[in-house]
C-alpha cells in the first residue's frame, strides 16, 4: 500500500468522473486498481463521495424550484 500518491491530480479527476457517473469502463478499471494500492486515493475517494452525498441531500432538502429554474435559464442562455 502506497502512503503517497504522486499522481493525485489525475486521481482526483478520475474519482470525480466516477462519482459523477461519467467515467468510461476503462477509467473505472484503472481507478479501482489504483484505489486498492494507493492510500491517499482511497481517502480522497471517500471524502469526495461524502461531500457529494452531503450536497445531494442538501439539494433535496432545500430544493427551491425558482432557483432551479433560474439556474437552468442562465445555463441555456450561456449556450447561445
Ligand atoms: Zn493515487
Amino acid at each position: 500500500m502506497k502512503e503517497h500518491c504522486n499522481h493525485s491530480a489525475d486521481c482526483l479527476k478520475m474519482i470525480q468522473l466516477i462519482l459523477d457517473g461519467e467515467a468510461t469502463d476503462q477509467q473505472l478499471v484503472r481507478v479501482k486498481a489504483n484505489l486498492e494500492s494507493c492510500r491517499p486515493c482511497i481517502e480522497m475517494y471517500q471524502l469526495e463521495k461524502e461531500v457529494k452525498e452531503l450536497l445531494t441531500k442538501r439539494m433535496e432538502k432545500r430544493c427551491c424550484p425558482e432557483q432551479l429554474v433560474a439556474t437552468i435559464k442562465s445555463r441555456i442562455l450561456s449556450f447561445s
